[in-house]
């Protein structure tokens, strides 16, 4: 007869997040987002995802009803040394398993306090108490250990395993000890590879791949996601844990035929770091002059690693005067056309280069909103790029709020200065 180890399965997961916090919107809920794609990576379907306080009644019945419908049940928080970190104590109570002390364990939370340079409390010792049948996780970053505890019911086990909540401490945690746990008991495996795309909106990319978006396509799957100011879509290969992903270029290739002038990146990267990288290897410097986005241009562009190489400067001439006295733009040109035109982001751009001689400079100049300026409507904004192969001026009507306008405009200057490198038209 087979082992209650032996007996788990992975058919369908689920998650709880515990922590009074989550409930009253003091923290995010990273923590499931974090374990619901490792799931999913995993090949393992998670079905719910839930959070409670630190209450002992409703954390035991949401325990209670996990445990009753699924194979795999997560629990992060709670595992701390204080009255309120009850996940491990309901957890043996629900599974009827009896706190054991692991004075090993207490041994290895002493030491790591000692490392830190501080002394163990007593509270402590109540991290070193794990429901009986417990597989204990160690974790290397902090001083709750974690545990897989199976519960024995009548009809299929279920395993929970429980982690502390700090992401720092609970990640780790899954890489070292729960994924090689559990790669072997999951029959299937996702192999997920994201095509990034910018400059072409969501309706307009499915009308280019409606078979490929179909109920026939199985295996590997397209879905697509807009995000601000860009889509990407997902390509999805479902296979054995053993076996590698030779179809999914397949559909790449295809993806590449029909949308290539808009795919900016095949993998992870997203467009700031693509660009950022792009002018680091070729040694192309950058420099901006800012309106309507203030310095968020360039603040984006920092984001990069390196690209103090290449990024010489950002000017932000919010104010006409400014636009005027510091950059030297003609006043009888904002006087006819006004400072949200394309006669003016073209000349920001082209001032800019020469003031920083760079060998790109983005401009923006638009109105964020709310209200109006200069009879110009919000959201409208003017983009430039001047180059060694000159001036490329772009009109977008932005249709955000105030902030999420300014972070569109940023993402329609990279998107501006992508075409300008590759010398695609728009
Ligand atoms: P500790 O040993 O640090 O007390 P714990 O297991 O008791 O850990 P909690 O006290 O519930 O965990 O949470 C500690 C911190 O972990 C929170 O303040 C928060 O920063 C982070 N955290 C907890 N739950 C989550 C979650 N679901 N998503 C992201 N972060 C979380």
């Amino acid at each position: 007869m087979q082992s209650l180890w032996e007996r788990i399965s992975t058919d369908n997961a689920e998650i709880i997040a515990v922590g009074t916090e989550l409930l009253l919107g003091q923290i995010e809920n990273t923590n499931a987002t974090f374990l619901a794609k490792a799931l999913s990576d995993l090949g393992i379907n998670c079905l719910y995802r839930s959070v409670v306080g630190d209450n002992p009644e409703r954390l035991a019945q949401a325990i209670e009803r996990a445990g009753q419908r699924s194979d795999l049940v997560f629990l992060t928080g709670g595992l701390g040394p204080t009255q309120d970190d009850i996940t491990m104590e309901v957890l043996s109570k629900v599974v009827g398993q009896d706190m054991v002390y692991h004075e090993e364990e207490f041994r290895i939370i002493e030491n790591y306090f000692k490392s830190q340079g501080r002394m163990t409390a007593p509270e402590n010792k109540k991290q070193a108490y794990f429901p009986a049948l417990s597989k204990i996780i160690p974790n290397p970053n902090g001083t709750a250990p974690g545990a897989m505890v199976p519960w024995d019911k009548a009809d299929k086990p279920t395993l929970f395993v429980v982690l502390p909540g700090p992401p720092n401490e609970n990640r780790p945690m899954f890489e070292m000890t729960v994924k090689p746990f559990l790669e072997p008991l999951a029959p299937f495996k996702f192999h997920h590879t994201y095509v990034r795309l910018v400059g072409i909106g969501e309706s307009d990319l499915i009308h280019h791949i409606p078979d490929l978006l179909s109920e026939e396509q199985k295996n590997p799957t397209v879905a697509p996601y807009a995000s601000l100011g860009e889509v990407s879509l997902r390509v999805t290969y479902k296979c054995k844990q053993d076996e590698e992903d030779h179809e999914s270029s397949k559909i790449i290739e295809i993806l590449q035929e029909r949308l290539g002038q808009y795919i900016y990146e095949i993998g992870d990267r997203d467009l700031v770091h693509v660009l950022g990288e792009t002018l680091i290897h070729k040694k192309q410097s950058i420099a901006t002059v800012e309106s309507m986005t203030a310095g968020l241009l360039s603040a984006t562009l920092a984001q990069v690693d390196g690209i103090s190489e290449v990024l010489r400067g950002g000017l932000v001439t919010y104010q006409v005067r400014v636009k005027e006295d510091q950059l030297g733009i003609d006043p009888e040109l904002i006087r006819e056309y006004g400072a949200i035109s394309p006669q003016c982001a073209e000349a920001m751009a082209l001032k800019g280069r020469n003031y920083f001689l760079s060998d790109y400079c983005l401009s923006i100049t638009g109105n964020a909103g709310p209200q109006g300026q200069e009879d110009k409507p919000v959201g409208l904004t003017y983009i430039a790029c001047a180059g060694p192969k000159g001036v490329k001026v772009v009109e977008k009507k932005l249709k955000g709020d105030r902030e999420k306008n300014r972070l569109l405009a940023v993402k329609q200057a990279l998107a501006l200065l992508r075409i300008y490198m590759m010398d695609i038209g728009d």
